[in-house]
């Protein structure tokens, strides 16, 4: 019998990890444990095109329901790991069963964090993580004329420009002073606060929720400024926490999230975390830190598998993001921070530009807004190690320009 490499989690991570195995040679046991009772779906278009009118959309499976037979993986569903004993080596299963693994990884993701005020847990009032939440929604929305999103990152302005699609009237309320607040540049906050603005949201900034209400059959939403609004429908997406609990009580030393190394290793022998749920040092921000990006989870997964197939390495790949808002396409290459300095390639009125941000005077990141070229070239540019410098960027409007082939020296 070959080494059993059992994966706790049934998403991104875990699929792409189980697949990765196989395709670097791995041929021992494989089994994924995963809480869901859906065949492994894909998230992203839950808060985007799943919101569109029309019959409930399908879910969109990671891969086909007979890849698991033909790649030989155990996929246990319904069902979660309650405890895991790493000296016995042996997970205990929510069904009573009890697992044996030589190897264990935990690709556990994340959850909503709930929502801190009164009335938070009212019927009506959604969060938008997984396969119910987003049946949920898709059912309720017929029957909403005004819907409430709280908070204004990236899952509740996608969820909030497609209801606003579909004719409803959406407001967004959002504690900090401008949307994406953590993750964009100011210049590009500000474009799509006009952005939605101009697609008929109101969106609400440095106005958070203070209180959510029954009102007539609907609900009432009391802001911290003291306004209040009637809503048929409440959506929040006030960020995640990771799933690391079931790793902390088993002695995996875990700070905002499951703490790993370069090589996604835990500080326990055998085990290792990947995707939403682990915290790892980053070269590209210089300090540790949690993702939370298709990207990421899919490119840990796949170092994850030729590590534990006898070719160790560090985790370094290039974080990209990706986000649609309605006809708007954003992607970012690399890691901003606040501080850098951005410098808008193009026209911000044209619906069309990049913002490169640069520490120090070299680029470090790059957000496009519907300019898929210009992000190939700065996921190209920033993976590749050249040193882009400031001067580089004078007089140019479009990343494609400093990766076409520079001209020989004469
Ligand atoms: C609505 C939505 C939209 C998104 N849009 C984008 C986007 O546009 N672009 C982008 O890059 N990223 C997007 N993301 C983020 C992306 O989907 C996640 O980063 C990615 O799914 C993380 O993969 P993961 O495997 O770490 O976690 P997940 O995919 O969340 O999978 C974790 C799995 O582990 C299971 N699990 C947890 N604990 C246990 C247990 N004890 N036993 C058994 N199973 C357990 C969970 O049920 C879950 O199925 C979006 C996320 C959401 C929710």
């Amino acid at each position: 019998m070959g080494e059993h490499i059992l994966i706790i989690g049934g998403g991104q991570s875990a699929v792409q990890l189980a697949d990765s195995l196989r395709s670097e040679g791995f041929a021992g046991k494989l089994t994924l444990i995963s809480q869901d009772t859906e065949l492994p779906y894909q998230r992203p278009p839950l808060s985007k095109d799943f919101m569109a009118e029309g019959a409930a959309p399908e879910l969109l499976p990671l891969r086909a329901e007979s890849f698991y037979e033909q790649q030989d993986i155990d996929l246990i569903r319904a069902t979660r790991v309650e405890m895991v004993d790493p000296r016995a080596r042996i997970v205990h299963l929510h069904d009573g069963r009890q697992l044996g693994y030589d190897k264990l990884v935990f690709a556990t993701g994340a959850r909503n964090r709930p929502l801190p005020c009164p009335g938070g847990d009212l019927e009506g009032v959604h969060g938008l993580r997984d396969a119910a939440d987003a049946h949920a929604l898709h059912a309720a929305l017929p029957g909403a004329r005004r819907v409430v999103v709280i908070g204004a990152g990236f899952i509740g302005l996608e969820f909030a420009a497609a209801a606003r699609a579909r004719g409803i009237e959406v407001t967004v309320l959002e504690f900090a002073p401008r949307p994406m607040g953590r993750a964009v540049s100011a210049p590009l906050s500000g474009w799509f606060t006009k952005a939605h603005l101009a697609a008929g949201i109101q969106l609400r900034l440095e106005e958070g929720v203070a209180e959510i209400a029954e009102h007539s059959g609907g609900l009432q939403v009391l802001s911290s400024t003291g306004n209040s609004y009637l809503a048929d429908l409440v959506v929040y997406g006030v960020g995640v926490l990771p799933n690391a609990e079931l790793a902390e009580a088993a002695g995996v030393p875990v700070d905002n999230g499951i703490t790993v190394d370069e090589q996604l290793r835990t500080g326990l022998e055998g085990i290792y975390a990947l995707g939403d749920c682990a915290n790892f040092p980053s070269v590209h921000c210089g300090s540790s830190i949690r993702l939370e990006s298709v990207q990421n989870a899919t490119d840990q997964a796949r170092t994850l598998a030729r590590i534990l197939t006898g070719q160790p390495q560090p985790y370094r790949m290039l974080p990209w993001f990706w986000s649609t808002q309605g006809s708007i396409r954003l992607q970012i290459a690399g890691l901003a921070a606040p501080g850098d300095e951005p410098v808008v390639l193009g026209d911000l009125s044209s619906g069309r530009f990049s913002i490169a941000l640069l520490r120090e005077g070299v680029l470090v990141a790059v957000e496009s807004v519907n300019r898929p070229a210009d992000h190939i070239a700065a996921r190209k540019l920033l993976s590749g190690g050249q040193r882009i410098t400031a001067d580089r960027l004078e007089g140019i409007t479009s990343l494609k320009e400093l990766s076409a082939p520079m001209a020989p020296v004469a």
